[in-house]
């Protein structure tokens, strides 16, 4: 069978793999940790960094197509992969997603509302207190994830101060907004330019990580008919081919874009367990030039993170969130991670039913019955 490339040994390169090894593909996957979650289930594992020639050499060899589970990966290395094979979502998307700079400036031009904001290249771009900027986040331009990298500051001296404990990377100050809620659209879009969008989801965050995603979303019909909307013109203006995360801020019921991920999406994997054909199985049909499946969603569902911080301290021991499964309806996947830490996504459950409230009901409650939050 042939083989594809997937650069990024996590947990969404996992559910990756299982896709591509259910649609008869072999998947090479490219990680530095030994011990990657996808790196461990793939055909062939090539531990080293996502810069090295060699590594990045092979996989033009060998793949037949190549795609990302991690936004960081360097730009140059898929513009490298793209000399010889297609490389999907393409390193110019990649470059966009992965700097909150040119991902800003992109959404503006393009059109799309935003949260005010300043890039700060120096200490001097901080905005002082006349400005109604304030409260404010300062978050990195780069490598920032699960809220790391972000600082709440309520006047210039706080952002001096967060600016200096960032060592002045360069960073985007952002309007602190009070949020209606939050919500994020999946969609694919395939080589021709068709687009699968996957129903709005509702997300809730705890500390910066998301932590419970409602979907359908709950709310306004309109807003997530209008989130999926602005999520198709996102992917246009970029000329996209694969999985496209976009996720919205809902603010005096207006509709902003936070922020855009190249690649499937945390608030996504309901639809592993609700819908027809799921994100991880059009990312490989997107990259290969097959046709998309039906994003069709056939149950409601709620999906529950499981963070480390509720991990067992022996991980080999009977583990305690095993009493979840009581609930016949809820599908359990976990990622294979040997070391739990706080705030490290090492799983996440689903819960579906035919009624949305029902599956809410459930979820939660074996939410609080694990301790999730707490
Ligand atoms: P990830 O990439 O894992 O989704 P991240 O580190 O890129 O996270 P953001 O998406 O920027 O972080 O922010 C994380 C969460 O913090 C948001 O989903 C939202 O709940 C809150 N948040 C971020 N920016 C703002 C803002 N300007 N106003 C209000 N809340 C915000
Ligand atoms: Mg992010
Ligand atoms: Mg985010």
């Amino acid at each position: 069978p042939a083989m594809l490339g997937m650069l990024g040994g996590g947990q969404l390169g996992r559910f990756f793999v299982v896709a591509a090894h259910e649609m008869g593909y072999k998947v090479t996957v490219l990680d530095p940790d030994a011990n990657s979650p996808a790196g461990k289930i793939a055909d062939v594992h090539i531990c080293a960094a996502f810069d090295d020639k060699g590594a990045l050499l092979k996989l033009a060899n060998t793949c037949e197509a190549i795609s990302t589970e991690f936004e960081n990966v360097p730009a140059d290395s898929l513009s490298f992969l793209a000399e010889t094979k297609p490389v999907r979502p393409s390193a110019y998307s990649v470059a966009i997603a992965q700097h909150r700079v040119s991902e800003k400036n992109f959404l503006k031009h393009a059109g799309l509302p935003v949260a005010p904001f300043e890039v700060i290249n120096e200490v001097e771009d901080l905005p002082n207190d006349d400005s109604d900027i304030y409260p404010a986040i300062l978050k990195v331009a780069r490598f920032g994830y699960d809220g790391k990298g972000q600082a709440r500051v309520k006047n210039q001296h706080e952002a001096q101060t967060a600016f200096a404990q960032f060592e002045r990377e360069e960073c985007v100050l952002e309007k602190m907004l009070k949020l209606d809620y939050e919500v994020s659209v999946v969609l694919a879009r395939d080589v021709q330019g068709n687009v699968a969008t996957f129903p709005t989801s509702e997300n809730s965050h705890l500390n910066g990580i998301l932590d419970v995603s409602i979907a359908p979303a709950r709310g306004r019909d309109a807003i997530s008919h209008q989130a999926q909307k602005l999520a198709i013109l996102v992917a246009e203006k970029l000329a996209y081919t694969g999985v496209l995360g976009v996720e919205f801020f809902v603010c005096n019921g207006e509709l902003l874009v936070n922020e855009i991920a190249p690649r499937p999406h945390n608030s996504g994997h309901y639809t592993i367990d609700a819908c027809v054909t799921n994100q991880f199985e059009q990312q490989v049909r997107a990259m290969t030039g097959l046709p998309l499946g039906s994003s069709r969603q056939h149950s409601s569902a709620v999906m529950v993170n499981l963070l480390g911080d509720i991990w067992p301290e022996d991980a080999d021991s009977a583990p305690e969130w095993q009493v979840a499964l009581n609930n016949p309806m809820l599908k359990m996947h976990l990622y294979g991670k040997q070391q739990a830490r706080a705030g490290r996504k090492m799983g996440h459950f689903t819960v579906i039913n035919v009624s949305r409230d029902e599956a809410i009901k459930q979820a939660m409650q074996v939410r609080a019955e694990l301790k999730i939050g707490e």
